[in-house]
């Protein structure tokens, strides 16, 4: 028979201590490993220069990112002493770098519907500039500390909205059931007829 506290100190050095806050700290997987700073300075060297080896110098996730740790220091790949050689050789403009090029892809734009989308239990607002760029862009609808509601810029959220994500006049209807606003224009339903549909009847003609 194992205590609960035996099967927990057994547990913490198989999987760590949860409670263990010093575990989020860089972890370096390498001994000597390079810090964080050397890293970022040959990543910004090397870009300058045309080439990506983040991948070479840290852990990158799926989409090639240096990944982070709640302290905002990477995980290197290589010792303080290569990069240091690194550093000496990108700085140098005649060396060559065996380094896959940088890849400019462009952003894939999607053409959205202005109107109203639904991502991960937010909801947000697809409209086109009025004045200046003519842009299409994306506002959150937002609570604020009163309770009252209103439209935030979304940066970057009309490259991650998609068309399947565009409400349906329920679905508006619905969040207007539940909080007592419409969520088009962010107004408290105040008209009896408003409250029971859910919405308000200019913003469910937009539908
Ligand atoms: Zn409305």
């Amino acid at each position: 028979m194992k205590t609960y506290g035996q099967y927990v100190s057994e547990d913490f050095e198989v999987h760590g201590n949860p409670f263990d806050f010093e575990n989020d700290a860089p972890k370096p997987a390498i001994p000597n490993a390079a810090t964080h700073k050397q890293i970022m300075y040959i990543v910004s060297l090397a870009t300058k220069r045309g080439y990506d080896v983040r991948a070479m110098v840290a852990e990158t996730d799926e989409s090639g990112e240096i990944v982070l740790n709640a302290s905002g220091e990477c995980s290197p790949k290589i010792t303080k002493k290569a990069a240091s050689a690194s550093i000496e050789k990108l700085r140098d403009p005649r060396s060559e770098i065996d380094a896959p090029k940088i890849d400019v892809k462009p952003v894939e734009k999607i053409e959205l519907e202005d109107g109203m989308y639904r991502f991960n239990d937010r909801i947000f607002k697809v409209q086109h500039a009025v004045h200046g760029s003519g842009r299409q862009y994306a506002k959150e609808l937002t609570q604020y500390d009163d309770g009252s509601w209103g439209f935030e810029i979304a940066r970057g959220m009309i490259f991650k909205l998609r068309p399947e994500h565009k409400m349906t006049l329920e679905e508006a209807k619905e969040f207007g059931a539940l909080y007592g606003t419409c969520c088009v224009c962010g107004r408290t339903l105040t008209n009896e007829a408003s409250i029971e549909a859910g919405i308000g009847p200019i913003c469910a003609s937009k539908f």
